[in-house]
């Protein structure tokens, strides 16, 4: 199993610390590529899109010619990852909580609109305990930081996770998104998760 990590902005170590712990735990021969251009693609089994910001990310993906490519990557049904800006950027539609509509590139893959900036700024950043569907009874420490929250705008989507009756965490076929970040902690669930998406 190859599991790609686009390596353009965001958090990159603790993606790759947290998966080969769950590499281990799951028994699996695991092998992590950083993908830095299209062509990184052709050697992957699935992506993890991080954090960051979702505006900076889109850019540089259309920078590198890349968009149209990462898009057929996912759509073709290769497991996808991805952690609040890379959820966004997963996302049909996004806007930003406070100032509506704002033009960025996306990858238009999942049914969800992304309402970024939900919880209010850097210094609003939070943690909570989270109860996640598909993971066992304990509790997830979750980190949001300039988190958004998703609507569904079509049928095939689940909510695996919500705060005060907004998803933060849903799958939709191939694809996983958080708007917190599990990396930042030591919980390999969420990865162990998105790693038996491939089986
Ligand atoms: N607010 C950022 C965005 O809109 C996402 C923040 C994050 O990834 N932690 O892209």
């Amino acid at each position: 199993m190859k599991i790609g990590l686009l390596n353009l902005q965001g958090g990159i170590y603790e993606h790759i610390y947290l998966l080969k712990r769950a590499f281990v735990e799951e028994g699996i021969n695991g092998e992590i590529i950083a993908v830095n251009g299209k062509n990184d693609l052709k050697e992957v089994d699935g992506i993890i899109l991080p954090g960051g910001e979702s505006t900076t990310i889109g850019t540089l993906l259309e920078k590198l010619d890349m968009v149209d490519s990462l898009r057929k990557f996912i759509l073709d049904g290769h497991p996808t990852l991805g952690i609040c800006a890379g959820a966004i950027l997963m996302a049909k539609e996004s806007i930003d909580f406070k100032v509506g509509r704002v033009d960025q590139p996306l990858l238009k893959v999942m049914n969800i609109r992304a309402v970024r900036n939900y919880f209010g700024r850097q210094r609003s950043s939070f943690e909570t305990l989270l109860k996640i569907k598909l993971l066992d009874d304990k509790p997830f420490r979750a980190i949001f930081i300039r988190a958004p929250i998703f609507e569904i705008i079509d049928g095939e989507v689940e909510a695996l996770a919500t705060l005060n009756n907004k998803i933060v965490c849903a799958r939709e076929k191939n694809m996983l998104i958080t708007s917190f970040h599990p990396e930042l902690t030591n919980d390999t669930r969420i990865h162990r998760l998105f790693i038996n998406m491939f089986r």
